[in-house]
């Protein structure tokens, strides 16, 4: 199939209460995707749904390919926090973790493919440097070589240029472009950071209350306008101000 990710009738409840109601959308393989939406608006739920790690959810979702087991993941950085004791290498290294043959053995091409992802993320210089001693822009670098070791065709990214200064963020979009362009990946993105990520990105799923959209990048600004045409402007959707979820009518 053309696409790498279908979700039809996509519903994500915790305990009984919908946070995301009836996504229908398509990841197209080679593209990358911007996943947006005010805090609170099932970001992280459909990331971790799509990961298998949340599973109170209905409706479909297939992968094409080898599917969930090689979807590479960089979680927010404030979830892993910058204390690693261990080189630069050793951390990248570490995203074969999943995949070890006998549980033991490095998977065949590990050495190339760590190669491979620490040239692309620009790591290889500093490959013997203590990871703890790097500067917030470099660790991010060398956390993304560790997912793309994990990764196939497709990884996932949550927020990734959070908390980086401009120069480590436009760093990590050009490289983020990178996998696109040169390597051929599908990329998965939440972002807060939408005057850039948009600009790099081919399409928009933008979670909302009851007015999830998904649309090509281009046509965003004028989509999210309309999509809060009826609730007062972004960030004043009501379902959001007040915190309040839908529970389901069951
Ligand atoms: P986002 O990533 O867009 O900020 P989340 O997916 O974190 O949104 O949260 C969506 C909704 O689900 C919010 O209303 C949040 O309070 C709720 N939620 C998130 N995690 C849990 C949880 N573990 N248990 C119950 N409710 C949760």
């Amino acid at each position: 199939m053309n696409n790498i990710i279908e979700c039809r009738n996509l519903t994500l409840a915790y305990d009984g209460v919908t946070v995301v109601r009836d996504l229908t959308f398509e990841v197209p393989r080679g593209e990358i995707m911007l996943i947006s939406g005010e805090n609170g608006s099932g970001k992280s739920t459909l990331v971790k749904t799509l990961l298998g790690l949340h599973k109170e959810s209905s409706g479909e979702i297939k992968f094409d390919g080898a599917g969930r087991g090689r979807v590479g993941y960089l979680p927010q950085k404030s979830a892993i926090g910058a204390d690693f004791p261990a080189t630069v290498s050793e951390v990248v290294f570490s995203g074969f973790v999943g995949r070890l043959r006998y549980g033991m053995f490095l998977p065949r091409g590990a050495k190339d493919d760590v190669k491979k992802a620490m040239e692309l993320t620009g790591t290889a210089d500093i490959a013997e440097k203590c990871f703890n001693e790097l500067s917030g822009g470099q660790q991010q670098r060398v956390l993304l070589a560790r997912a793309l070791c994990a990764a196939g065709d497709l990884i996932i990214l949550d927020e990734p240029t959070n908390a980086l200064d401009p120069v480590s963020a436009a760093d990590m979009y050009k490289i983020i472009k990178s996998l696109k362009n040169d390597y051929g990946m599908t990329v998965l993105m939440v972002s807060h950071d939408l005057e850039t990520s948009v600009t790099i990105a081919d399409r928009v799923l933008h979670l909302c209350c009851d007015d999830a959209f998904c649309c090509p990048a281009s046509e965003y600004a004028e989509r999210l306008a309309d999509a809060h045409a009826d609730c007062g402007g972004i960030g004043n959707c009501e379902s959001h101000h007040h915190g309040e979820a839908h529970h389901d009518d069951k």
